[in-house]
């Protein structure tokens, strides 16, 4: 039997008039439901249309990143941007319904009661009024998706993609980091006002649909749409209190002490990717080799993933190299209908292709795990929820290192605690800029760009653009895809890392028990809340006093011994 390959996954577009006629049979069965039974059999039903509509809609959003120039995939995601929020009413309707069906107890004990929560959420980011706002909010990322990846740049001799230009971050001579800044800066600060105006339209936008759906601001509602069942915007306040008085100063001290090794004083914007004046620690190889390795790698770690991963290799389930016209970023996405997750990055050939493909090789093991979930909402976890599942795995790699590095596998080690201890005040600026942008919506573009400013000064304050005008003018959010994408999808990176460095101690101490606690996560998929799945994992919440402080302190002792 031949295996079925990614580049064959065919599936027929949806109908809007079929899936309509499709909720309509449903609702009237749910109505007639004159047992528990018969209501979950309609709920199972529902849920098998559910996975194929998701699967296409994945589909739709992989082609077209790997492409964005491709006509064909480039009308099919038009196609669904206009369909999806039409089958989002649908779906909604049919949450309700089931909210308030006198099975409701029934089906929460067959499916648990998670799924209400999550119903809830829901119900209550959605109303038919938004529909065409909806279609016009993915008409605009798409926008800044093809934006992106139309930027091209000749440097050196090569011609490069935004993400390829990047890996001159860390390069060791301090003249081409600062040129190669200046060109990837510059070809933002042509595009500013393209930049600015397509967030200065999402931004109303969503206070648009904030305002017909009655609440105050999009923060709200952006709240519901992440599905935070179990805290709110207090909680993450508080978090990142706990990061301005604990994380800063160590990020702002591991600044001092990288411009000392460096010996550049002050450490300017385009030296923070060089960690070593030897250079950063490298894959000794390219794509196929670093996939090569890979294998080997899980062979070694076994727990699953190894027969996992040979399954994704003998199927093509994945795009990992940069070319011209690809989608920016990273991702992973599930393909229920195939029974198989896809993984897609940007390889550049730092080390950063390691970390990114070990990340979205733990959010594709899980959501494998969870494959057979009994209902499509349970797939995968809330957002933060899924990057425990990706980060713990960046650190649960740990031991294999030494395959993609050979003899600087400790450097690498070292460099990816750095990195992760550095990105929680960033992350976290990110988080809090989006708080700021949502809460006055009318603010113009120059007012959000003088918001990130004051967000660096509290959270990077050891940062200097100097000449690179573009990000000195306080737009460097630009370039972060989620800000226009995904809104306050960022936290949640920080909450994860907590979580994720508290296995990573445990590794340390019992590699067995935390690979265990590990599978034991990735299996849970989306079936209950962040923290109750934080606490069945016998880890403690990040948005516990002294949680966040431990674990960073913890991994700042590893780096700099007293
Ligand atoms: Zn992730």
């Amino acid at each position: 039997m031949t295996v079925p390959d990614f580049r064959d996954y065919r599936l027929t577009p949806p109908q809007y008039d079929d899936v309509a006629a499709e909720y309509s049979r449903l609702t009237k069965q749910l109505e007639a439901a004159g047992s528990s039974e018969a209501a979950i059999a309609v709920v199972e039903k529902w849920d098998a249309l559910r996975r194929r509509l998701y699967t296409w809609s994945a589909l739709v959003n992989i082609r077209f990143n790997q492409d964005t120039r491709n006509a064909e995939y480039k009308k099919a995601r038009e196609y669904c941007d206009e369909l999806e929020p039409r089958l989002t009413n649908l779906a909604v309707a049919m949450k309700r319904q089931l909210i308030e069906s006198p099975y409701r107890a029934a089906v929460a004990k067959r499916f648990g009661a998670h799924a209400f929560d999550l119903w809830k959420c829901d119900v209550a980011s959605f109303d038919p009024a938004i529909e065409s706002d909806l279609a016009e909010q993915s008409k605009l990322a798409a926008q800044y998706t093809e934006l992106l990846a139309s930027a091209k740049f000749d440097f050196r001799g090569e011609s490069l993609t935004l993400s390829q230009i990047t890996k001159f971050a860390e390069n060791p001579d301090r003249a081409v980091r600062h040129e190669a800044a200046q060109l990837q800066w510059g070809w933002f600060g042509q595009h500013q006002s393209q930049l600015d105006a397509i967030f200065d339209k999402l931004v109303r936008l969503r206070h648009t649909m904030a305002e017909k759906l009655g609440y105050k601001s999009f923060i709200e509602v952006g709240y519901q749409r992440m599905q935070r069942t179990d805290y709110g915007q207090q909680d993450v306040e508080r978090f990142r209190a706990q990061v301005r008085e604990h994380v800063v100063p160590l990020a702002a001290e591991i600044r001092r002490r990288q411009a000392a090794r460096l010996g550049v004083e002050p450490l300017m914007a385009w030296d923070e990717g060089l960690h070593d004046p030897a250079g950063n620690p490298k894959p000794q190889g390219d794509h196929d080799w670093l996939i090569e390795r890979a294998s080997e790698m899980f062979r070694a770690i076994g727990s699953g993933l190894d027969e996992f991963f040979t399954g994704m290799r003998a199927r093509n389930l994945m795009d990992l190299n940069a070319r011209e016209g690809k989608g920016a970023g990273g991702f992973c996405d599930t393909l229920p209908e195939f029974g198989m997750p896809f993984i897609y990055a940007n390889f550049n050939g730092t080390e950063r292709d390691v970390l990114v493909f070990t990340h979205e090789m733990g959010h594709a093991f899980q959501t494998y795990l969870s494959m057979n979930m009994p209902l499509t909402d349970y797939l995968l976890g809330t957002a933060e929820t899924c990057e425990i599942h990706s980060m713990s795995l960046e650190f649960l790699t740990w031991p294999q290192m030494e395959l993609f590095f050979g003899a600087d596998a400790d450097r690498f080690r070292k460099l990816h605690l750095t990195t992760s201890i550095l990105f929680l005040p960033y992350g976290t600026a990110v988080d809090h800029f989006q708080h700021l942008v949502y809460a006055q919506p009318h603010a113009s573009p120059d007012d959000r760009a003088a918001m990130w400013q004051e967000m660096e000064r509290t959270y990077l304050p050891w940062l200097n653009w100097d000449d690179l005008a573009h990000p000195a003018s306080g737009r460097r959010w630009q370039s972060q895809i989620h800000v226009f994408k995904y809104p306050f999808y960022y936290i949640d990176y920080a909450l994860a890392l907590t979580c994720a460095l508290q296995l990573w101690v445990r590794a340390a101490e019992d590699r067995a028990a935390a690979m265990q606690c590990y599978v034991e996560l990735c299996r849970r998929g989306g079936e209950a809340a962040f923290s109750d799945i934080v606490r069945s994992a016998g880890l403690a919440s990040p948005f516990e006093e002294g949680c966040l402080q431990q674990a960073v302190e913890h991994a700042y002792r590893q780096l700099e011994p007293a």
